[in-house]
Protein backbone atom coordinates (compact mmCIF):
# COMPACT_ATOMS: atom_id res chain seq x y z
CA UNK A 1 0.00 0.00 0.00
CA UNK A 2 2.46 2.52 -1.06
CA UNK A 3 0.18 6.01 -2.54
CA UNK A 4 -3.10 4.01 -2.38
CA UNK A 5 -6.31 4.55 -1.18
CA UNK A 6 -7.21 1.76 1.23
CA UNK A 7 -11.04 1.12 2.47
CA UNK A 8 -12.14 -0.61 5.64
CA UNK A 9 -15.36 -1.88 4.43
CA UNK A 10 -18.34 -1.50 7.04
CA UNK A 11 -20.69 -3.22 4.17
CA UNK A 12 -21.14 -4.07 0.61
CA UNK A 13 -22.18 -0.57 0.00
CA UNK A 14 -19.77 1.92 2.06
CA UNK A 15 -16.82 2.27 3.81
CA UNK A 16 -14.23 4.33 5.08
CA UNK A 17 -10.98 5.40 2.56
CA UNK A 18 -7.87 6.98 3.38
CA UNK A 19 -4.25 7.46 1.46
CA UNK A 20 -2.00 5.51 2.41
CA UNK A 21 1.87 6.84 2.26
CA UNK A 22 3.34 3.48 2.73
CA UNK A 23 3.17 0.34 4.42
CA UNK A 24 5.33 -0.18 7.65
CA UNK A 25 4.90 -4.09 8.34
CA UNK A 26 2.87 -6.86 7.44
CA UNK A 27 2.81 -9.81 9.49
CA UNK A 28 0.20 -12.20 9.39
CA UNK A 29 -0.22 -13.50 13.68
CA UNK A 30 -1.34 -16.25 15.02
CA UNK A 31 -4.47 -14.52 15.48
CA UNK A 32 -5.44 -12.00 12.84
CA UNK A 33 -3.83 -10.13 9.98
CA UNK A 34 -1.54 -7.08 10.79
CA UNK A 35 -0.62 -3.99 9.18
CA UNK A 36 1.26 -1.02 9.63
CA UNK A 37 0.69 1.71 7.67
CA UNK A 38 1.53 5.44 7.91
CA UNK A 39 -1.31 7.05 6.62
CA UNK A 40 -1.12 10.63 5.08
CA UNK A 41 -4.17 12.21 7.26
CA UNK A 42 -3.87 10.18 10.05
CA UNK A 43 -0.19 9.28 11.07
CA UNK A 44 0.65 6.06 11.80
CA UNK A 45 -2.13 3.76 12.10
CA UNK A 46 -2.59 -0.09 13.08
CA UNK A 47 -4.57 -2.43 11.30
CA UNK A 48 -5.82 -5.49 11.94
CA UNK A 49 -7.94 -7.80 9.48
CA UNK A 50 -8.27 -4.79 7.37
CA UNK A 51 -9.99 -2.82 10.43
CA UNK A 52 -8.86 0.46 11.33
CA UNK A 53 -7.65 0.02 15.44
CA UNK A 54 -5.72 3.50 16.19
CA UNK A 55 -4.30 6.47 14.59
CA UNK A 56 -1.84 8.49 15.77
CA UNK A 57 -4.25 11.89 15.18
CA UNK A 58 -7.32 10.78 16.38
CA UNK A 59 -6.61 7.87 18.75
CA UNK A 60 -6.98 10.29 21.74
CA UNK A 61 -10.83 10.41 21.72
CA UNK A 62 -11.21 6.68 22.15
CA UNK A 63 -8.53 5.83 24.53
CA UNK A 64 -9.40 8.82 26.94
CA UNK A 65 -13.01 8.00 26.61
CA UNK A 66 -12.06 4.37 27.43
CA UNK A 67 -10.41 5.37 30.75
CA UNK A 68 -11.61 8.31 31.97
CA UNK A 69 -15.03 7.70 32.18
CA UNK A 70 -15.16 4.79 34.23
CA UNK A 71 -12.18 5.60 36.49
CA UNK A 72 -13.88 9.33 37.55
CA UNK A 73 -16.90 7.32 37.87
CA UNK A 74 -15.21 5.23 40.83
CA UNK A 75 -14.04 7.17 43.85
CA UNK A 76 -10.90 5.44 44.12
CA UNK A 77 -9.16 3.16 41.43
CA UNK A 78 -6.57 1.20 42.78
CA UNK A 79 -6.56 -1.77 40.52
CA UNK A 80 -7.28 -1.67 36.82
CA UNK A 81 -7.05 -4.46 33.99
CA UNK A 82 -7.30 -3.82 30.26
CA UNK A 83 -8.57 -6.97 28.50
CA UNK A 84 -7.56 -6.05 24.51
CA UNK A 85 -5.81 -2.80 24.22
CA UNK A 86 -2.25 -4.20 23.37
CA UNK A 87 -1.55 -0.62 21.39
CA UNK A 88 -1.16 0.98 25.09
CA UNK A 89 -3.19 3.48 24.66
CA UNK A 90 -6.06 3.18 27.46
CA UNK A 91 -2.89 1.80 29.86
CA UNK A 92 -1.44 5.70 28.83
CA UNK A 93 -4.60 6.89 30.47
CA UNK A 94 -5.22 5.09 32.92
CA UNK A 95 -1.85 5.82 34.25
CA UNK A 96 -2.53 9.43 34.56
CA UNK A 97 -4.92 9.15 37.63
CA UNK A 98 -2.90 8.97 40.75
CA UNK A 99 -4.75 6.01 42.85
CA UNK A 100 -3.84 3.59 40.78
CA UNK A 101 -1.38 0.98 41.78
CA UNK A 102 -1.53 -1.32 39.31
CA UNK A 103 -2.96 -2.30 35.77
CA UNK A 104 -2.32 -5.22 33.96
CA UNK A 105 -3.04 -5.55 30.71
CA UNK A 106 -4.03 -8.58 28.60
CA UNK A 107 -3.82 -9.06 24.99
CA UNK A 108 -4.08 -12.15 23.01
CA UNK A 109 -1.53 -11.28 20.69
CA UNK A 110 2.10 -10.46 21.48
CA UNK A 111 2.59 -8.89 17.96
CA UNK A 112 0.27 -6.08 18.51
CA UNK A 113 2.30 -4.98 21.80
CA UNK A 114 5.28 -5.53 19.72
CA UNK A 115 4.61 -3.53 16.84
CA UNK A 116 3.01 -0.46 18.37
CA UNK A 117 6.07 -0.48 20.86
CA UNK A 118 7.63 0.04 17.50
CA UNK A 119 5.44 2.21 15.44
CA UNK A 120 2.78 3.92 17.76
CA UNK A 121 5.25 5.02 21.04
CA UNK A 122 3.22 7.90 21.39
CA UNK A 123 0.61 5.71 22.33
CA UNK A 124 2.68 2.49 23.25
CA UNK A 125 5.00 4.34 25.06
CA UNK A 126 3.62 3.42 28.76
CA UNK A 127 3.89 -0.57 28.69
CA UNK A 128 7.26 -0.63 30.57
CA UNK A 129 5.97 1.85 33.63
CA UNK A 130 6.53 0.02 36.53
CA UNK A 131 2.97 -0.04 37.56
CA UNK A 132 1.95 -1.66 34.20
CA UNK A 133 2.34 -5.70 34.23
CA UNK A 134 1.77 -7.06 30.39
CA UNK A 135 0.45 -10.65 29.70
CA UNK A 136 0.33 -12.43 26.39
CA UNK A 137 -3.11 -14.32 27.23
CA UNK A 138 -6.82 -14.62 26.32
CA UNK A 139 -8.56 -12.24 28.12
CA UNK A 140 -11.61 -14.36 28.35
CA UNK A 141 -9.56 -17.05 30.30
CA UNK A 142 -8.03 -14.65 32.39
CA UNK A 143 -11.01 -13.23 33.64
CA UNK A 144 -12.32 -16.44 33.89
CA UNK A 145 -9.69 -17.08 36.59
CA UNK A 146 -10.03 -14.00 38.42
CA UNK A 147 -11.91 -13.47 41.67
CA UNK A 148 -13.23 -10.66 43.37
CA UNK A 149 -9.68 -8.63 42.54
CA UNK A 150 -10.36 -5.20 40.13
CA UNK A 151 -11.71 -2.37 40.86
CA UNK A 152 -12.19 -1.09 36.56
CA UNK A 153 -11.81 -3.21 33.82
CA UNK A 154 -11.83 -1.71 30.08
CA UNK A 155 -12.68 -4.59 27.64
CA UNK A 156 -10.60 -2.35 24.53
CA UNK A 157 -11.06 -5.56 22.01
CA UNK A 158 -11.58 -6.34 18.36
CA UNK A 159 -14.71 -6.52 17.12
CA UNK A 160 -16.60 -10.12 17.76
CA UNK A 161 -14.96 -11.90 15.40
CA UNK A 162 -11.91 -14.25 15.48
CA UNK A 163 -10.03 -13.99 18.81
CA UNK A 164 -12.58 -11.60 20.68
CA UNK A 165 -15.67 -13.47 19.80
CA UNK A 166 -16.13 -14.60 23.41
CA UNK A 167 -15.36 -11.02 24.80
CA UNK A 168 -18.89 -10.09 23.37
CA UNK A 169 -20.82 -12.80 25.15
CA UNK A 170 -22.93 -12.96 28.42
CA UNK A 171 -20.70 -15.46 30.17
CA UNK A 172 -17.91 -13.16 29.51
CA UNK A 173 -19.97 -10.05 31.06
CA UNK A 174 -20.40 -12.75 34.11
CA UNK A 175 -16.70 -13.34 34.40
CA UNK A 176 -15.93 -9.94 34.78
CA UNK A 177 -18.84 -9.60 37.60
CA UNK A 178 -16.63 -11.95 39.33
CA UNK A 179 -13.45 -10.91 38.81
CA UNK A 180 -14.07 -7.48 40.05
CA UNK A 181 -14.31 -6.14 43.84
CA UNK A 182 -18.12 -5.92 45.33
CA UNK A 183 -18.03 -2.17 44.01
CA UNK A 184 -16.19 -2.65 40.66
CA UNK A 185 -17.44 -1.49 36.96
CA UNK A 186 -16.32 -2.06 33.59
CA UNK A 187 -16.76 -0.47 30.68
CA UNK A 188 -16.66 -2.43 26.97
CA UNK A 189 -16.30 -0.47 23.07
CA UNK A 190 -19.21 -1.76 21.76
CA UNK A 191 -18.98 -0.70 18.01
CA UNK A 192 -21.16 1.85 16.16
CA UNK A 193 -25.24 2.66 16.21
CA UNK A 194 -25.25 3.26 12.87
CA UNK A 195 -24.29 -0.46 11.66
CA UNK A 196 -24.08 -2.50 14.72
CA UNK A 197 -27.16 -1.55 16.29
CA UNK A 198 -28.29 -5.40 17.19
CA UNK A 199 -24.85 -6.24 18.37
CA UNK A 200 -25.18 -2.94 20.84
CA UNK A 201 -28.84 -3.99 21.90
CA UNK A 202 -27.76 -7.74 22.57
CA UNK A 203 -24.85 -6.26 24.85
CA UNK A 204 -27.02 -3.93 26.57
CA UNK A 205 -29.77 -6.89 27.33
CA UNK A 206 -26.95 -8.90 28.58
CA UNK A 207 -24.98 -6.78 30.98
CA UNK A 208 -28.35 -5.30 32.41
CA UNK A 209 -29.41 -8.63 33.43
CA UNK A 210 -26.08 -8.95 35.64
CA UNK A 211 -25.11 -5.41 36.19
CA UNK A 212 -27.68 -3.29 38.41
CA UNK A 213 -26.21 -0.25 36.25
CA UNK A 214 -25.94 -0.23 32.70
CA UNK A 215 -25.50 2.43 30.18
CA UNK A 216 -24.44 3.22 27.15
CA UNK A 217 -22.14 6.66 25.83
CA UNK A 218 -20.84 7.77 22.51
CA UNK A 219 -17.36 9.63 21.39
CA UNK A 220 -16.81 11.06 17.90
CA UNK A 221 -14.27 8.84 16.51
CA UNK A 222 -13.77 9.58 12.97
CA UNK A 223 -11.69 6.77 11.39
CA UNK A 224 -14.10 4.55 12.88
CA UNK A 225 -16.63 3.34 10.80
CA UNK A 226 -19.93 6.21 10.60
CA UNK A 227 -17.65 8.38 13.18
CA UNK A 228 -20.20 7.65 16.61
CA UNK A 229 -18.70 4.68 18.49
CA UNK A 230 -20.46 3.66 21.77
CA UNK A 231 -19.27 1.92 24.98
CA UNK A 232 -21.67 0.26 27.38
CA UNK A 233 -20.76 0.26 31.38
CA UNK A 234 -22.14 -1.80 33.66
CA UNK A 235 -21.45 -1.07 37.20
CA UNK A 236 -22.32 -2.48 40.52
CA UNK A 237 -22.84 0.26 42.78
CA UNK A 238 -21.51 3.47 40.98
CA UNK A 239 -23.66 5.62 38.49
CA UNK A 240 -21.09 7.50 36.11
CA UNK A 241 -24.19 9.98 35.78
CA UNK A 242 -24.31 10.70 39.64
CA UNK A 243 -20.62 11.51 39.71
CA UNK A 244 -19.90 14.95 41.97
CA UNK A 245 -18.31 17.64 40.72
CA UNK A 246 -15.43 17.49 43.22
CA UNK A 247 -14.62 14.31 42.05
CA UNK A 248 -12.59 15.25 39.49
CA UNK A 249 -9.17 16.13 39.49
CA UNK A 250 -7.03 17.72 36.58
CA UNK A 251 -5.36 15.56 33.83
CA UNK A 252 -4.52 16.58 30.80
CA UNK A 253 -6.76 15.29 28.32
CA UNK A 254 -7.76 16.46 24.27
CA UNK A 255 -11.04 14.91 24.47
CA UNK A 256 -12.33 13.82 27.60
CA UNK A 257 -13.70 16.94 29.91
CA UNK A 258 -15.76 16.97 33.16
CA UNK A 259 -18.78 18.29 31.38
CA UNK A 260 -18.66 15.68 28.36
CA UNK A 261 -18.13 13.04 31.39
CA UNK A 262 -22.17 13.29 31.83
CA UNK A 263 -22.92 14.85 28.14
CA UNK A 264 -21.41 11.36 26.40
CA UNK A 265 -24.37 9.88 28.07
CA UNK A 266 -27.11 12.07 26.23
CA UNK A 267 -28.13 10.10 23.58
CA UNK A 268 -29.66 10.59 19.82
CA UNK A 269 -33.38 9.46 19.55
CA UNK A 270 -32.51 6.48 17.37
CA UNK A 271 -30.08 5.02 20.07
CA UNK A 272 -32.12 5.21 22.76
CA UNK A 273 -34.56 3.22 21.00
CA UNK A 274 -31.92 0.75 19.94
CA UNK A 275 -32.38 0.76 24.08
CA UNK A 276 -35.22 -0.15 24.32
N1 LIG B 1 -9.65 0.34 19.77
C1 LIG B 1 -9.83 -0.69 18.83
C2 LIG B 1 -11.24 -0.74 18.24
O1 LIG B 1 -12.21 -0.37 18.87
O2 LIG B 1 -11.34 -1.15 17.09
C3 LIG B 1 -9.35 -2.01 19.30
C4 LIG B 1 -7.89 -1.92 19.70
S1 LIG B 1 -6.94 -3.35 19.35
C5 LIG B 1 -5.51 -3.00 20.24
C6 LIG B 1 -7.80 -4.64 20.20
C7 LIG B 1 -6.95 -5.77 20.73
O3 LIG B 1 -7.80 -6.79 21.24
C8 LIG B 1 -6.02 -6.44 19.72
O4 LIG B 1 -4.69 -6.14 20.04
C9 LIG B 1 -6.34 -7.94 19.85
O5 LIG B 1 -5.18 -8.74 19.80
C10 LIG B 1 -7.01 -7.97 21.21
N2 LIG B 1 -7.86 -9.15 21.45
C11 LIG B 1 -8.75 -9.72 20.61
N3 LIG B 1 -9.29 -10.80 21.19
C12 LIG B 1 -8.73 -10.92 22.43
C13 LIG B 1 -8.87 -11.85 23.50
N4 LIG B 1 -9.71 -12.90 23.42
N5 LIG B 1 -8.13 -11.65 24.61
C14 LIG B 1 -7.28 -10.60 24.71
N6 LIG B 1 -7.09 -9.71 23.72
C15 LIG B 1 -7.82 -9.86 22.60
Amino acid sequence: MAGLWFTEKQTENFGITMKVNKTLHTEKTEYQMLEMVETAEWGNMLLLDGMVMTSVKDEFVYHEMVAHVPLFTHPNPENVLVVGGGDGGVIREVLKHPSVKKATLVDIDGKVIEYSKKFLPEIAGWLDDPRVEVRVADGFMHIANSENEYDCIMVDSTEPIGPAVNLFTKGFYAGISKALKEDGLFVAQSDNPWFKGELIRNVQRDVREIFPITRLYLANIPTYPSGLWAFTIGSKVYDPLAVSDDSFHDIETKYYTKELHKAAFILPKFVQELLQ
